[in-house]
C-alpha cells in the first residue's frame, strides 16, 4: 500500500488508544483516497465507500457494509457520527461497521486479510445476509407504521 501523510480537516480519535489518527493518502486506480490510520495500533477508519475503492471488490464491500441490519453487536461507537456499530463477518474476519453512516473500522491487518478473501473470490454467507435483510425490512415496516400513528396524533 503506497501512502503518504497528509494534513487536512477533521481528525478522528482511535477508540482503542484514544490518540489522534493520522490522515494518509492512498493511491487507487481512481482518485486517491484519504484514510485515517491510528499511529499506535495501526487500526484503519474508512468512510463509506472507501472500502470498495481499496479492495476494488464491490461484492465483498457491499456484503460487509450494505444491509447490515439494525442490531448492534459491537461495543464500538462510530468516531464519525457517534452512533452504534455492528460487527460484520467475512468468515473469521470481523469488522465494525456503523449502522448509520456506513463507516468501517478495520483492526491492524484486517485490510490485508480482506484483500486475500477478495482474491479467493469470497461470496459471503447468504443465509446471514438474508436474516439481516429481513431484520431491516421489519424495522422499516415497524417504523413506517409508527410514523403513520404519530402523524395521526398530530392531526
Ligand atoms: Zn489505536
Ligand atoms: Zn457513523
Amino acid at each position: 500500500m503506497v501512502s503518504k501523510k497528509v494534513s487536512s480537516e477533521r481528525k478522528y480519535e482511535c477508540h482503542k488508544c484514544w490518540v489522534e489518527m493520522n490522515k494518509e493518502e492512498v493511491e487507487t486506480f481512481g482518485p486517491n483516497i484519504i484514510i485515517d490510520v491510528c499511529p499506535k495500533c495501526n487500526g484503519i477508519w474508512l468512510d463509506k465507500g472507501e472500502l470498495e475503492k481499496l479492495l476494488k471488490d464491490r461484492k465483498l464491500s457491499n456484503y460487509l457494509t450494505k444491509h447490515i441490519g439494525v442490531k448492534s453487536s459491537s461495543p464500538m461507537i462510530c468516531p464519525q457520527c457517534g452512533n452504534l456499530m455492528d460487527i460484520e463477518k467475512a468468515d473469521e474476519i470481523e469488522v465494525d461497521v456503523c449502522l448509520t453512516c456506513g463507516g468501517v473500522w478495520l483492526d491492524s491487518g484486517e485490510l490485508e486479510e480482506l484483500k486475500t478473501k477478495s482474491e479467493e473470490g469470497f461470496e459471503g454467507d447468504k443465509l446471514a445476509k438474508m436474516e439481516e435483510l429481513e431484520e431491516e425490512r421489519l424495522y422499516k415496516a415497524r417504523n413506517s407504521s409508527l410514523n403513520k400513528f404519530l402523524r395521526k396524533l398530530t392531526k
